[in-house]
């Protein structure tokens, strides 16, 4: 079997040593490269040669590549580097990474046309100063030949292991057997759905409820379909970490249940929570894992698939025995796993490594997005960028003089934008263009000074201009899913100000990342109604959809609505003390564990509070605003099995979905709120805007994602078709039609006509 490889690629296996170095260095952009490129080319005599394909075999191997440009009249194959900077500073490491790649072009060049020799020429680029420095070396056709052919015998071992590797993983996929003796109800449903998805390509949005083990429902058939679609890589891409621990431990089971399967799972840390060194620079003079990198990565990287299973704990194991950095030996791996674990980001964001690696190695990939309802809001703040006024100040307080009169200028332009804002809040059509070119200036300026004298720069600057970087990149793509807007909290003091571009439909930078994949299920309790989320998301306008049947009877959850209960916001001090009541009547009534939800922590305070002053023999405790993962481990240990308390907690919050209580561990919830959206000026801009794209501002604004979290928290509830329980929803407008159609079709709900929360006036599935 034939393993293809760029001459990229392979140098990048075989030619790298020495440190790594990932400290900051302000290099040309993608597009800088490009014209970079464009500019040396049109330097050249008529006649040049350019962007020459090559391609040759060696045994097992494909190698291929495209050189820059040859002048035949010199005999000369040149391959262009951009930089920026000084070229002193670049690595020697780097530099002979680049030789090796000439080289490499260089063989496969005399090869293709039959020269005994060449000339080798190393073109750097400095794209700010447009200038070229040029390195020679020259070499008989032979020598280079017995390069290459070092080069190439460096990495046909891996390659014929990794054929082998290839082979044994889809002949153990295809005879997969599911793990368990059969599947709950509704994940067969799930399951065949995903597969077919899979093995056709294309986008599966499913719908299915907690309980039914989606996690495992849905990374069975990918990885079973794997061999007939062909596929190169399964991304399981999750919210938060439950969700990747689900993923690990459904992987783990598949792994025990067929031990003879050799593929190979990595788990996605962030770097601050992989690094051995946090206070300390990614660069071999500062880091002692970063110090000799490339010289013990190979040993690492083989000992890692060697054990196949690479969680964050084996993969820390692995990194201490052979002392390199653990995060950036995760991030090498990415290229060698058959499965990744990780956080949306390194899907969806903007400098997202799996999406840049599908591109670069042209893989055919599977994305499995677990909790597929937070993705709208994720993908928002991935793709919105803000400049704090009081950042700027810290900026200029800190500035040497040099970039004095360039963050005089961004400030005189920020002010002139503000003179005419009386109000706390606007939207503004676009960016001014002053504005917009003192921030070029002073970007040009600093990447200048940071090219020339890394770390020179105070944090106060660095971090004001990475924000300056974001904030232009996205003003330059600025659409109407995209609102720029100023807030001032107070009119008194400019140093509240902030400048927002917030995108509201992240539809524009999702879809490229959707098309790259060739099939992606996107899974979660709460995708009603499939419309809000293929708009906000842009699918496939073809995608498939499932609403997979509940497995709990509506025997097994009493739903209440208390409509005599008003949440809203002028409401709120009168409905502290039926709140209160209602929630003890429903304790004393059957008591047991229970989750109240609040729209926010003061209203959450005001009923705990009253409640702990009425009914003190009734045990409480409370989420606290930013509590740390083990306060938050400790909140959840309260709930005990056979256990009598209530925990308050804010909806939409860390305990508002994603846990797990199941049996007597929870018996109920107590939801005092709509899960609206406040009204604030940025919301009414937002359903301005939805409204006039998608005729539904009201809806996609607020009600969808209002409702989705109520469904989210009730549905801490049921967690097993053994469980009872109960689920009070306090609020009138908990019985509007359009609220209850978005409510699970299984539920069965009574309407409480009495504030006192004890007389049920009508009864009636929801499926009315
Ligand atoms: S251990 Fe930390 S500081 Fe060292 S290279 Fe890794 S991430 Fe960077």
């Amino acid at each position: 079997m034939t393993y293809t490889i760029s001459v990229r690629a392979l140098c990048e296996f075989t030619a790298r040593r020495g440190d790594l170095d990932r400290r900051f260095t302000p290099s040309p952009t993608a597009q800088e490269g490009v014209e970079g490129h464009a500019l040396i080319a049109a330097r050249r005599r008529p006649g040049y040669e350019k962007e020459i394909a090559l391609e040759t075999e060696h045994g097992e191997l494909r190698v291929r590549g495209r050189a820059d440009g040859y002048d035949s009249t010199a005999n000369q194959l040149e391959e262009f580097k951009t930089h920026r900077g000084s070229l002193e500073r670049m690595p020697e490491n780097q530099r002979a990474l680049h030789w090796a790649q000439l080289r490499m072009y260089g063989a496969l060049f005399c090869r293709a046309r039959g020269l005994p020799e060449i000339q080798l020429a190393l073109v750097y680029f400095d794209i700010a100063s447009e200038k070229e420095t040029t390195l020679l070396e020259r070499h008989s056709a032979p020598a280079l030949e017995s390069d290459f052919t070092a080069q190439c015998e460096r990495f046909i071992g891996w390659a014929q292991q990794e054929n082998a590797h290839r082979a044994a993983r889809d002949a153990a996929l295809a005879g997969l057997r599911f793990p368990f003796a059969d599947f709950h109800a509704g994940q067969r449903e799930l399951a065949e759905a995903a597969y077919k998805t899979v093995r056709r390509g294309g986008a599966l949005l499913a719908q299915a409820p907690t309980g039914i083990g989606k996690t495992l429902g849905t990374i069975f058939p990918a990885l079973k379909a794997m061999p007939a679609a062909g596929l190169d890589r399964l991304f399981y891409l999750s919210a938060k970490t439950p969700g990747r621990r689900l993923a690990l431990d459904a992987l783990a089971h598949i792994e025990r249940s067929s031990p003879e399967n050799p593929l190979r799972v990595l788990e996605l840390v962030a770097r601050d929570k992989a690094c051995e060194y946090p206070d300390k620079e990614c660069a071999g003079d500062s880091c002692p894992l970063a110090r000799g990198f490339y010289d013990r990565l190979t040993a690492a990287r083989a000992a890692a698939v060697q054990r196949r299973f690479l969680d964050h704990a084996t993969l820390r194991e692995i990194a201490a025995a052979h002392h390199v950095c653990p995060y950036y030996l995760g991030q090498e791996l990415m290229r060698w796993c058959d499965v990744v674990v990780g956080d949306y980001n390194y899907y969806f964001d903007t400098s997202a490594p799996l999406y840049a690696l599908t591109g670069t190695q042209q893989w055919k990939v599977c994305l499995l997005v677990d909790e597929a309802h937070n993705v709208v809001e994720r993908a928002r703040k991935m793709y919105s960028a803000s400049l704090e006024r009081v950042s700027l100040e810290a900026a200029r307080f800190a500035a040497p003089l040099i970039l004095k009169a360039s963050l005089e200028r961004v400030s005189r332009a920020w002010e002139a934008l503000l003179a005419g804002q009386a109000e706390p809040y606007r939207v503004y059509e676009e960016v001014p263009e002053s504005l917009l070119g003192a921030l070029d200036r002073l970007i040009t300026a600093m990447t200048e000074i940071l090219a020339e004298q890394p770390g020179l720069l105070a944090p106060e600057l660095e971090d004001f201009y990475f924000e300056a970087l974001n904030f232009r990149g996205l003003a330059a793509v600025l659409e109407s899913d995209t609102l720029f807007d100023v807030t001032r909290e107070s009119a008194a003091s400019s140093q509240t100000d902030t400048l927002c571009l917030r995108n509201i439909i992240p539809r524009r930078f999702l879809t490229p990342r959707w098309t790259a994949a060739h099939a992606m299920v996107l899974f979660s309790a709460t995708l009603s109604p499939p419309e809000f989320h293929l708009d906000m998301l842009g699918l496939p306008a073809d995608s498939r959809r499932i609403d997979v049947r509940s497995p709990f009877k509506a025997e097994q959850l009493t739903v209440r609505i208390a409509r005599a209960i008003s949440t809203r916001w002028r409401d709120r001090a009168a409905s502290v003390e039926p709140i209160t009541r209602l929630i003890a009547t429903g304790f004393t009534a059957q008591p047991g564990n229970y989750l109240a939800f609040f729209s926010s922590f003061d209203y959450l305070q005001q009923v705990a509070t009253r409640f702990g002053q009425r009914y003190p023999e009734i045990p409480i405790w409370c989420q606290e605003r930013g509590m740390s993962e083990p306060e938050r481990d400790s909140f959840l240990r309260r709930f005990a099995p056979d256990g009598r308390g209530i925990g308050f907690a804010v909806l939409g919050g860390a305990f508002g979905e994603g846990i797990d209580l199941p049996g007597t561990r929870l018996i109920g919830a107590f939801i005092a709120t709509l899960g609206l959206p406040q009204v604030s000026a940025v919301n009414e801009e937002m359903q301005r805007r939805m409204e006039l794209r998608f005729g539904a501002g009201y809806a996609y604004t607020y009600l969808y994602p209002g409702l989705q979290k109520i469904v989210q928290a009730a549905g801490r509830v049921i967690r097993t078709t053994e469980d009872q329980g109960s689920v009070y929803l306090m609020d009138e407008r908990f019985a509007w039609p359009e609220v209850r159609r978005l409510l699970p079709r299984w539920w069965q709900v009574e309407t409480l006509g009495l504030s006192k929360g004890s007389s049920t006036a009508a009864r009636g599935s929801n499926t009315e």
